[in-house]
């Protein structure tokens, strides 16, 4: 099909209240939708790599100008047939997996709604509900954790994410055990670490974590092979995982047991998908995680769940956990205990809501 338009927004949406890791507090949260057009039909994307790249070294203004000034005009014009099409198109640019992601999944959307199928059957999935698990940031003490915890199992969640940074760490941990001796639980260290703490990480061995996610320097794979051989709880790289490539390397040298997917973060579902085909046959799990992004890149997450080497609930959250109301309709909501289910219309089902695109942008553009 031949790209004809691409708007993009570059948009602020305020959180109902602040998201805290190991990178800082977050009051907004910034991201970039896009949709493309071809032949008056059209789909969305999402990219949301944050407001300041902490998370990586991209960031929601980056992002949108090289979309505007570069990515989006290489692509207009061109027949693009695939996913892999798409990736060839910008392949000449280095890096910018977000900026390169945002207009991945909006191909998605727009090739799945011509096909006239929900994306997680054009993708390839298995069904079109997926798991999903409960996520806590840092909080002010251990005893509200532990009552928001308390809430989580109560409503059915199956596993529970806790942010994990210093002051927030091994004694955090070991209380969440101490009140919930069988849960899966893990840890999220987003590269907060270095091999020096290795000490630390061995001491959260007895507390049978289903995984340390990304304990070390968010480019690393080397140590995390290091780190992999000291301690028995097995390493998840975030993160470190940007391309098939880097896949391939972080498994080759044993870097980790488990590797979560964010598509934006590889460059796209494309991307995405091969890593998950990758490690399907090198037998290493995998699961989804996500950005906090709006309903539209949620549902995109939502959509790769569905696929079978993702072994872990993933970190898709109803809407109003972060957002009231969200950019985009209809909501993302549970469809039982710790369930959600893709919306049976054609492509990911959901839109931006046009009127809070513009209030909430902050930059718009159109490449035509
Ligand atoms: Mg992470």
């Amino acid at each position: 099909m031949k790209i004809d338009r691409i708007d993009l927004f570059h948009v602020a949406m305020p959180l109902v209240y602040p998201f805290r890791t190991a990178y800082g507090d977050e009051y907004t949260i910034e991201s970039v939708l896009v949709r493309m057009w071809s032949g008056g039909a059209y789909g969305w994307g999402e990219a949301t790599p944050g407001r300041l790249p902490i998370y990586c070294n991209e960031w929601a203004a980056g992002v949108f100008a090289l979309q505007r000034d570069h990515l989006a005009p290489a692509l207009l014009g061109r027949d693009i047939e695939s996913g892999q099409d798409l990736q060839q198109a910008l392949s000449s640019f280095k890096d910018n997996y977000f900026a390169k992601g945002g207009l991945d999944l909006a191909w998605w959307d727009l090739h799945a709604r011509g096909e006239g199928k929900p994306l997680w059957e054009v993708l390839g999935g298995s069904g079109p509900t997926v798991a999903v698990g409960a996520d806590f940031g840092v909080m002010e003490s251990v005893d509200g954790l532990l009552a928001e915890i308390d809430k989580a199992v109560a409503a059915g969640f199956r596993r529970v994410k806790l942010k994990f940074r210093p002051g927030w760490d091994v004694d955090m941990v070991a209380q969440v055990r101490e009140a919930h001796p069988d849960l899966p639980i893990h840890v999220d260290c987003n590269s907060a670490y270095r091999l020096d703490d290795a000490a630390m990480f061995k001491r959260l061995d007895p507390y049978g974590l289903a995984m340390l996610e990304q304990p070390l320097a968010h480019n690393d794979l080397v140590d995390h092979a290091t780190l992999q051989g000291e301690i028995d709880t097995p390493i998840c790289l975030d993160e470190s995982i940007v391309s098939v490539d880097r896949a391939r390397k972080a498994i080759e040298i044993g870097a980790c047991g488990w590797i979560n997917i964010k598509p934006c973060r590889v460059g796209g579902l494309t991307v995405a998908v091969a890593i998950h085909d990758l490690c399907q046959e090198a037998s290493v799990p995998c699961w989804v995680g996500g950005m906090l992004e709006s309903a539209v890149g949620q549902s995109h997450n939502m959509a790769l769940a569905t696929l079978p080497n993702f072994s872990y609930p993933a970190d898709v959250f109803p809407s109003d956990r972060f957002y009231a109301p969200d950019l985009a309709q209809p909501e993302v909501t549970l469809s039982g205990p710790s369930e959600m289910t893709c919306l049976d219309t054609p492509g990911i089902g959901r839109e931006p809501d046009l009127d809070r695109l513009e209030a909430q942008a902050v930059a718009r553009a159109t490449v035509s």
